[in-house]
């Protein structure tokens, strides 16, 4: 027996499995069931369900916390925002997720609470803003900007102002980045990207690192109903099994092309911030020469979404709901686990040669 701790690619494969004993099947089933019989611990089909619990499991176990799975990561992220009492005052990242940014600005305008929007690669000003706050929302890298969060430094000041710390952590995984361990006190997730990982499923989760807040965040997905059926979870949880590997190759891909395409002439900004599988690119001709490269790809899809086990790009100015301060030049690519050299070769047919 292992005297020391998994590695997290161990970890991925090993946790949220069932006990090693004779014909039990390696993996937990999909358990389809709305009521359970009496007198137990699931009692009923919106409070519990073993396939959401191997998820959790395995979640939890990566992120070094107690997971909470959820409908979507927009539940999720509804359920961490519902935590913050009344008149309170929420900092987050001017270039949030678009969705994220929503949120918060229709619990502002029903006078729920307050938002202060930062950039949040300026530890400085976010340090400055916590004092007072209910809690400081983290995105890191920020999507589509790929700004970077010094998390354990504004964790510090958040938690020295009486402030909670939420981090969305959709972007790096917790293979890349582990907020916990840098001092937030949840971590937010949409398990649709990355950790699901074949563009099949619509899920979220959510992290704690005390098991008082994971039971009251558990109360507001019990109360809302925001649970995720029972097969996305084990598709979830499939994914999730592989995402090591996969992050491996997506990762190397993406700093390949980063190479690659850096000085094309084309781009006026190549934005990647060192790590992770998402490039932002931003064309010299704007929306126009962005939106020309639509239907001149063969490997890669024009797409929303990301973090799929295939290559998607899109213009994130084509939604009215992206920040104004994001280029209406800027493609974001979701780097897949592709041949690198099929990737370039077909971008560069659509962008043009170098
Ligand atoms: C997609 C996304 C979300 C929302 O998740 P859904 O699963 O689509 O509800 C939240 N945060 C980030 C960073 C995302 O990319």
């Amino acid at each position: 027996m292992l005297d020391k701790p998994l590695h997290p690619d161990t970890t991925a494969v090993v946790a949220g499995r069932p006990p090693h004993e004779s014909d039990r099947p390696l993996n937990v089933p999909v358990t389809l069931a709305s009521t359970y019989v009496a007198g137990g611990e699931l009692e009923y089909g919106r409070f519990a369900n073993p396939s959401w619990s191997a998820f959790e499991d395995a979640l939890g176990a990566l992120e070094g916390g107690s997971a909470v799975s959820f409908a979507s990561g927009m539940a999720a992220i509804a359920a961490v925002l519902s935590l913050v009492p009344t008149g309170g005052r929420i900092v987050a990242p001017r270039h949030s997720y678009t969705g994220t940014i929503g949120q918060l600005d229709d619990l502002a305008a029903r006078g729920m609470v307050s938002v202060e929007f930062v950039d949040i690669a300026d530890t400085a000003a976010v340090a400055s803003a916590a004092h007072g706050s209910s809690m400081v929302w983290i995105e890191s890298p920020t999507n589509p900007a790929l700004e970077v969060a010094d998390i354990r430094s504004i964790s510090e000041a958040a938690h020295a102002a009486g402030s909670i710390v939420v981090v969305d952590n959709t972007f790096a995984t917790p293979l890349l980045q582990r907020p916990i361990e840098l001092g937030a006190d949840l971590v937010v997730h949409s398990a649709t990207k990355y950790i699901a990982g074949h563009s099949d499923v619509i899920m979220g989760a959510v992290v704690a690192s005390e098991p008082e807040r994971a039971a009251s965040v558990l109360a507001r997905r019990t109360l809302h109903g925001a649970t995720p059926s029972p097969l996305d979870s084990f598709l979830a949880l499939r994914g999730l099994r592989t995402l090591p590997v996969r992050l491996d190759r997506a990762q190397a891909n993406a700093s390949e092309l980063v190479a690659r395409l850096t000085d094309h002439p084309a781009l006026a900004e190549v934005r990647y911030p060192g790590f992770g599988a998402i490039i932002s690119i931003v064309f010299t001709g704007g929306a126009d020469a962005a939106d020309a490269i639509i239907g001149r790809t063969d490997v890669w899809v024009h797409a929303t979404s990301l973090g799929g086990v295939e290559s998607t790009f899109e213009r994130r100015r084509r939604w009215s709901a992206e920040a104004p301060t994001i280029p209406e030049g800027l493609v974001r690519l979701s780097v897949g686990i592709e041949h690198v050299d099929d990737l370039y070769d077909d971008l560069v047919s659509a962008i043009g040669q170098p």
